[in-house]
């Protein structure tokens, strides 16, 4: 017997297959707290990476905007996960120490290596940020780039270290040209991985300057029915795009029409694409369909309606924050 006999001991024999029933009672938390008691739990835990959850969610950390606040309360608000009605923190760098915190630790750094979906919320990215991600969480498979504090660079190690990205978006990112964003995806694993492209172009600026062509990622097209980018190499695999089949009837109520389909009358709200999926359908024409500003959310879901007990019209508002930021 050695000075580590304790740990072979616990893990030999009929113990070892126990183990991992074991781990499965307990939650995130004990198991950290089982992991501070002693070496051998603390590798155990540790080693075994699919014991980890595989998605990994902060909370919601801010302010709520005024238009909200007359008729809701901020609780009401999270509970319906409509976190584009909440502003970012305080803080620009915010997400840029969580992240700093959690890659400081080499067993954190390690644990989140099979992670495929982070949900930051209201937090809003930097450079920092995405590289930190991109260094804890290579395996996602989504990833949303939003507002000014983002450049070509952080986008950049993203596209090089998250190859399994299935869906990227990108809002309001004024500081980066897409046409090179988009090229920065030009590789052979996310052609292979790669689903769809959504840019928010806002409803009130013309940014079309900066419309991406084909040239930039000739995998991907636009479609005209629900004006996401596409892979063209997985369309007739799965029937991924969503729109109303029906058409659109006018009302003689407050102007508004609705469509015959499934009654959805608010089509900028609640930013849902569609109610029926199909496959996409390439853009032929140059005037690509702009597509309404919608909550990340809910706008990828098909449409029904009971879902939202909320009115919301708008992203959020983020150059107020910049505005704070004095940028
Ligand atoms: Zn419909
Ligand atoms: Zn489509």
């Amino acid at each position: 017997m050695t000075n580590d006999s304790p740990v072979f001991a616990m893990d030999s024999g009929p113990f070892r297959d126990v183990i991992p029933i074991l781990l499965d009672y307990l939650d995130l938390k004990s198991r950290v707290q089982l992991a501070q008691t002693c070496r051998f739990w603390k590798y155990r835990i540790y080693i075994d990476l699919k014991r980890w959850p595989t998605t990994l969610e902060l909370p919601y950390l801010g302010s709520m905007d005024n238009y909200v606040g007359i008729h809701h309360s901020l609780e009401e608000v999270v509970h319906a996960k409509l976190w584009s009605m909440v502003r970012p923190p305080e803080d620009p760098r915010a997400l840029e120490n969580v992240l700093k915190q959690i890659a400081s630790s080499d067993d954190s750094a390690q644990r989140f290596s099979l992670v495929t979906k982070i949900n930051f919320k209201n937090f809003i990215h930097t450079d920092e940020s995405l590289r930190l991600t991109a260094l804890l969480f290579p395996a996602i498979e989504e990833i949303r780039f939003e507002g000014n504090l983002l450049s070509i660079n952080g986008i950049h190690h993203i596209a090089m270290q998250c190859q399994k990205l299935k869906h990227v978006e990108f809002y309001q990112c004024e500081n980066v040209d897409l046409r090179e964003a988009f090229r920065i995806f030009d590789s052979q694993e996310h052609q292979e991985n790669l689903e769809r492209i959504f840019v928010y172009r806002g409803f009130w600026r013309n940014l079309a300057g900066q419309i991406p062509l084909m040239e930039d990622l000739p995998f991907m097209a636009p479609c005209e029915k629900c004006g996401l980018y596409y892979n063209q190499l997985k369309n007739e695999q799965k029937m991924l795009c969503l729109y109303h089949p029906g058409v659109r009837i006018d009302t003689n109520e407050h102007s508004r029409s609705l469509f015959s389909c499934c009654g959805s009358n608010t089509p900028r709200y609640p930013s849902t694409l569609g109610c029926q999926y199909t496959f996409h359908t390439k853009c032929s024409s140059d005037s690509f369909r702009k597509l309404h500003d919608g909550l990340p959310e809910y706008m990828f879901q098909k449409y029904s309606d009971v879902k939202f007990s909320l009115r919301c019209y708008e992203r959020r508002r983020l150059d107020k924050c910049y505005k704070r930021w004095n940028l």
